[in-house]
């Protein structure tokens, strides 16, 4: 039974007022809330965390333990709405679910995120909470560091719950990871859409030189493609650019340069209908989680004639490397997992072009299928 609560637009609702909790049995707040809602997809759970004693709200949003125990980092984040940090976990989740399916992981989809005050103070006390409510789960959920979460605090939630992911003697940053996969998926890229996997001379823009994009740029590089950077850490990519020998331009010209490919590597949402129609280059394949700012870029690519690489597809090398929690796997057995990112993303393409879908739809329906749905 869905309660009687005021209000007509439930998800608008705030949830977190003490009254309307104690009011409220749990599962039937959240049901009341999210209840035909875009973002809910048939989330197998959502726990949400209350502990009075050290001021810590938090969502743990299981989408699917179907492939395994539902895995994803926990985001510390300030929400002017708590609804809103409901749609992240929902989404993030699903997110999770499809990017650990097309991965060939043994994991499912989960995402936590801490409800961070307006001054995003974080104690200890709170990490403790959350991770006793992380082991309370008994392992359905991996967490591991996302958003607002440092290694530190990653270290101090393990003090208190086994099911913590992606610790520094445990692979540690994924950001080398994440890079090597992206390099190898734009190299199977320029085969599909240039007709060569020899780098040399290939013109690629890398918007965001962090992490990722560092570490791509650097493969690239060794390749001998030609560079173009772009960071708004004008510096950072100036710098880089000399060292490796390309050139930096301004972030408001990388993605419409005039190259082969472009490799977004910083921000999600950056392929709008304005930025798609400007791309110049054949190919947009990149590290960034969540280019596609509304969803329908997808079809736009395609009808464009530029191959796209789902991102979720090609940036799996960090959770892959996150995940060697679950098998403790080696640094060998991780690389031999990444090397399979390029087949997946053929895979993705070949389907694509029988179903003239777009490749994203393509990647959603073939991760649904893995988890079952
Ligand atoms: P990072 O913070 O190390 O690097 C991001 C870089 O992008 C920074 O140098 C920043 O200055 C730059 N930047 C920010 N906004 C920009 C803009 N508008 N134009 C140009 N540059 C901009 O982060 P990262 O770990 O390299 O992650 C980059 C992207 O890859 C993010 O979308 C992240 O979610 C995604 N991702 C990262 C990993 C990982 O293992 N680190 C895994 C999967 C996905």
């Amino acid at each position: 039974m869905v309660p009687e609560v005021a209000g007509s637009d439930p998800v608008d609702r705030p949830i977190f007022p003490d009254n309307a909790l104690r009011a409220l049995p749990f599962g039937e707040c959240i049901m009341s809330a999210f209840w035909n809602k875009a973002d809910f997809d048939d989330h197998e759970v959502v726990h949400f965390v209350n502990d009075r004693a050290s001021g810590l709200k938090a969502i743990i949003a299981i989408h699917s333990t179907h492939c395994g125990p539902a895995a994803g980092g926990t985001r510390f984040w300030h929400y002017e709405d708590p609804a809103a940090g409901m749609r992240d976990a929902l989404r993030l989740s699903r997110g999770m679910s499809y990017k650990n399916a097309m991965a060939n992981l043994p994991a499912g989809g989960g995402k936590a995120v801490i409800m961070a005050d307006e001054a995003r103070a974080k104690t200890p006390e709170m990490l403790t909470a959350f991770a006793r409510a992380v082991d309370e789960l008994g392992g359905k959920y991996i967490t591991a560091q996302d958003v607002g979460m440092s290694q530190d605090d990653m270290v101090a939630l393990s003090r208190a719950t086994d099911h913590v992911a992606g610790l520094p003697w445990e692979g540690g940053d994924p950001g080398p990871y994440t890079a090597r996969g992206v390099f190898l998926g734009v190299q199977a890229a320029a085969k599909r859409a240039l007709g060569t996997d020899n780098m040399a001379g290939i013109r690629v823009a890398i918007q965001g030189v962090g992490s990722v994009g560092g570490g791509v740029a650097r493969y690239l590089a060794d390749a001998g493609a030609k560079l173009t950077l772009a960071d708004v850490d004008s510096g950072r990519a100036d710098q880089l650019a000399s060292k490796l020998g390309g050139a930096a331009v301004s972030c408001d010209d990388i993605l419409a340069a005039d190259v082969d490919i472009v490799c977004p590597c910083a921000l999600g949402a950056i392929l709008t209908e304005q930025s798609v129609e400007a791309i110049k280059a054949k190919v947009v394949a990149g590290g960034a989680n969540n280019q596609l700012a509304t969803g329908s870029e997808g079809r736009m690519l395609l009808e464009r004639g530029i191959l796209y690489a789902p991102d979720y597809v090609i940036n799996a090398g960090g959770i892959i490397n996150v995940l060697r929690h679950i098998d403790q796997a080696d640094d060998e057995q991780i690389n031999a997992r990444i090397d399979l990112i390029p087949g997946r993303l053929e895979s993705v393409w070949a389907e694509s072009e029988a179903s003239g879908l777009p490749a994203d739809e393509v990647a959603d329906r073939m991760a649904r299928n893995i988890i079952g749905r």
